[in-house]
């Protein structure tokens, strides 16, 4: 008797903290068959590789290796993480020029060998470089994802949390618009068990501040911010795995969302085996839709600036 086994294929392009964070994440969670590692430092993929496969009997069998762009063929989704990273003081946006140059390379490289997979942007400013994936990809809409405002999220749900003393994860609460400076929460529907928050608009404000400066103070004390967007990955590539429908904050292409078009950015979206099912327009306050439009503004004049 033979037996069938489902193949699951993950490439991981740049696998530096994020990336190889996020691979080993996956490998944990046993996510997959078969798990590519690529990098401009073949050095880094080859001995990440290694390492990970010494670590296989104890986590069970999945085939790691570093390879290069021909083994996109088959591949499921495709994580890209590679390119420039924020220094201290840096913001995501300033990012952009570098970063393009390096996708256009990734991109083209990508498409070469794989026409069916999912593309799933990591690198920052995550919505634009999305935006410039999806363009030069070829690919429909709902086959290029970014993480957009997943982290974010779990950011804002982790601090409500330690307010309100709740699991994170029965805290239901969102941030749209960029991955960056102009994120925007929609208080108005943040819950738990669809209870309205009884926080003041001080214990707000801090927790928004909060979260929009949780990237430079991790990067002040560490250099680099890689466990928590790891596992937010993760959780798309699950949702997509597994055909879940799930929720999640992702970056897509908007339609006349709140009068914003033409541009990827961070909204609650459906997320399933097709990628983006679907985005779900959920109500804002008159203030927080004027937020959220002057954010995707913001990322539309970058966008326009950098000619994409
Ligand atoms: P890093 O410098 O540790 O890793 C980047 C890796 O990319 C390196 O290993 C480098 O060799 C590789 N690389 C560079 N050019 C390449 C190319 N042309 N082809 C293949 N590989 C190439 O940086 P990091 O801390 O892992 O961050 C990676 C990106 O992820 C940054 O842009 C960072 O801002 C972003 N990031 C995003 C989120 C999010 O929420 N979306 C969170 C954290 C970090």
């Amino acid at each position: 008797m033979t037996i069938q086994i489902k193949k699951k294929k993950i490439v991981v392009v740049g696998v530096g903290s994020v990336g190889s964070t996020t691979a080993y994440t996956l490998l944990l969670r046993q996510r997959m068959t078969e798990l590519v590692l690529i990098d401009y430092n073949k050095d880094k993929a080859y001995g990440d590789a290694l390492d990970m496969n010494h670590g296989l009997p104890f986590v069970g069998q999945t085939n790691v290796y570093a390879g290069d762009y021909s083994d996109c063929v088959d591949a499921d989704i495709i994580i890209i993480a590679a390119g420039a990273a924020q220094k201290p003081g840096e913001t995501r946006i300033d990012l952009l020029k570098k970063n393009v140059e390096i996708f256009d390379g990734i991109i083209s490289s990508i498409t070469k060998y794989n026409k069916t997979g999912i593309i799933l942007v990591a690198t920052n400013p995550v919505d634009i470089l999305s935006y410039y994936s999806w363009k030069k990809s070829g690919f429909p809409v709902n086959r290029v994802i970014g993480s957009g405002t997943l982290l974010d999220s779990a950011r804002l749900r982790y601090l409500i949390s330690e307010k309100i003393n709740v699991d994170p994860r029965s805290v239901h609460a969102h941030i749209v618009g960029e991955h960056g400076d102009s994120e925007t929460p929609i208080w108005s529907l943040a819950n738990y068990a669809g209870v309205t928050l009884s926080l003041t608009d001080e214990q707000k404000e801090e927790i928004v501040e909060e979260t929009r400066r949780a990237a430079y103070k991790i990067i002040d004390a560490k250099g680099a911010t890689y466990y928590a967007i790891a596992l937010a990955l993760d959780r798309i590539v699950t949702a997509i795995l597994r055909n879940e429908s799930s929720i999640l904050t992702v970056s897509t292409l908007v339609k006349d969302y709140h009068g914003i078009s033409d541009v990827y950015i961070g909204v609650p979206s459906i997320v399933d085996a097709s990628g983006v099912r679907e985005v779900v327009q959920v109500p804002m306050t008159e203030q927080e839709e004027e937020l959220f439009r002057s954010s995707a503004y913001k990322l539309q004049e970058e966008i326009e600036k950098a000619k994409i």
